[in-house]
């Protein structure tokens, strides 16, 4: 396998699964390194960086949330979790420390395929210095935000948002791609006293939706990940 192919440290005890990636991923132009405990993965992230992990959430010897805190405290390479059903608030907490994206089992190679390119090419966005994103502009489809102006325009209209409006967007724009929990956005966009107010943040997303989506009954730009948060769709 050519060493410029993007490198996947999958983290996982279940054989099964573990099997299953290796079977997919490399087809795909992936090389794939595994681990089978927290320890083993700490070693091989310090040692080798992959540039994106896998994560399962409940590993033998330790829980998948301290290996995210011991890589965010020095890198934020993409990590997508993988979680069980039964592990929902897990997830959700495993996104507010920083967690990319998730997959919950089972899921199909279609699937973790599409999380791979959207987390990897969040990855290229971040890393380049000479982006849209450093230049102040988002561009995506008919949304167009110009981040040093602070002017937002659909299909070259302009379009009036509140300050909160405004504020969300932008947050959405920074993380494009990456899932953002509801807890995350309120600290954000409110403060850190505002992380349980759910209820607030849905009425202003929907008025944005209403502003900045053809359709906000089916939203290109804004989607909504079920139970969890939001996430700004990359086209
Ligand atoms: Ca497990």
């Amino acid at each position: 396998m050519p060493a410029d192919l993007p490198l996947i440290l999958v983290v996982e005890d279940e054989k099964p699964i573990r099997r299953f990636l290796r079977a997919s991923l490399p087809k795909h132009d992936y090389r794939l390194v595994e681990a089978e405990t927290g320890k083993q993965a700490m070693m091989m992230i310090s040692s080798q960086p992959p540039d994106l992990i896998i994560l399962d959430l409940g590993l033998p010897d330790m829980d998948g949330v301290e290996i995210i805190d011991q890589v965010r405290s020095w890198s934020q390479l993409p990590i997508i979790i993988l979680s069980a059903r039964d592990q929902e608030k897990d997830k959700v907490e495993a996104l507010d420390r920083g967690a990319d994206d998730y997959l919950t089992k089972p899921f199909s190679v279609g699937e973790l395929l599409a999380r791979l390119r959207v987390a990897l090419r969040h990855r290229a966005k971040v890393a380049l210095p000479d982006d849209a994103a450093e230049a102040g502009v988002y561009e995506s489809e008919d949304l167009r935000v110009d981040l040093q102006d602070r002017l937002v325009t659909v299909e070259g209209q302009t379009v009036h948002l509140t300050p909160i409006e405004y504020r969300l967007l932008t947050t959405l724009i920074t993380h494009a791609g990456k899932v953002l929990t509801h807890r995350f956005l309120l600290r954000e966009v409110w403060g850190p006293g505002h992380v349980y107010e759910v209820h607030q943040l849905r009425v202003h997303m929907a008025n944005l939706r209403r502003k900045i989506e053809a359709d906000p009954a089916r939203p290109r730009h804004i989607l909504t990940e079920q139970g969890v948060g939001y996430r700004l769709g990359m086209t």
